[in-house]
């Protein structure tokens, strides 16, 4: 199992090339690049400069965060979604980066599951096929909190099933999992080639509904059952990667090489009784 930093962890005094640079020497093998740190790393260097460094570093790109909202748009958010998706997708084929992740509309308005999947798969069809003509993955990461369209591991499992396309698939995130109460019977009968993305984290101990990103915590620390995600996550045969991904305000003050190293030791500490070092 290979071990990423998603730059949310990091988000306030980090910048993209301090995280590329903490996470080279505290041995990460991936990082997840945020658009908004990449638009600021760009306005200083170049995308060539960054394509160099990761062709010197062990260090590579995972994932670019992300395509938001990406349902139920009107005709302009529609073609603003295009033409983000071919930024992403040229910056992608420039750097060694082959996934976007995807997140569903929140507020969308009275609809029922089925036409919120209708929905979602059509979008996903058109994005992903825009996609594949830059070799790109699109990851649809479903969000536990209660106003988001698609909130729970077994709804986005349906859709990305019924989108049955190789270059699309989900992310896995378990303080999403956790938070609106997602079922380990459905991971359990998941297809770990549909799992592009696992998002590892914890978080305090709040009742469905009411957990928020600014809950999330260290992993190991906090209340979802990681042992049992991670050992299904075994059982069916997944061990690509894991991504620690925090948004704490709390974690955001810290020097920055303090949470790059922190973030490491828990992420290791928690992913090895299941997943022991390659
Ligand atoms: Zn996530």
């Amino acid at each position: 199992m290979k071990i990423a930093l998603n730059q949310a962890t990091t988000m306030k005094r980090s910048s993209l090339r301090q995280d590329l640079e903490l996470c080279e020497s505290y041995g990460f093998d991936f990082i997840e690049i945020r658009r908004d740190k990449l638009r600021e790393y760009l306005s200083e260097f170049s995308l060539d400069e960054l394509q160099a460094f990761f062709r010197q570093n062990r260090l590579k790109p995972f994932a670019l965060n992300a395509l938001e909202f990406v349902t139920f748009r009107d005709r302009a958010g529609r073609q603003q979604l295009e033409r983000e998706l071919h930024e992403l997708g040229q910056i992608g084929q420039t750097i060694g980066c082959r996934t976007i992740i995807a997140v569903p509309s929140f507020d969308v308005g009275e609809y029922s599951k089925t036409q919120i999947k209708q929905e979602t798969v059509g979008v996903l069809q058109r994005l992903a096929e825009l996609a594949e003509t830059y070799g790109m993955r699109l990851a649809l990461e479903f969000c536990g909190y209660p106003n988001c369209s698609v909130n729970t591991f077994a709804q986005a499992y349906e859709i990305v099933t019924a989108v049955n396309r190789e270059n699309v698939g989900l992310v896995l995130d378990c303080f999403h999992f956790h938070a609106m109460n997602s079922r380990l019977e459905d991971l359990q009968q998941a297809d770990p080639g549909k799992l592009f993305v696992f998002h590892l984290d914890d978080c305090e101990d709040l009742p469905a509904g009411a957990l928020r990103d600014h809950h999330r915590v260290w992993p190991g620390t906090g209340a979802i059952d990681l042992d049992s995600i991670l050992r299904t996550l075994r059982d069916i045969g997944y061990d690509e990667m894991t991504s620690l991904e925090l948004f704490r305000p709390e974690y955001w003050e810290w020097e920055v090489e303090q949470v790059v190293r922190m973030g490491k030791e828990t992420t290791e500490r928690v992913i090895r009784r299941y997943f022991p070092n390659e």
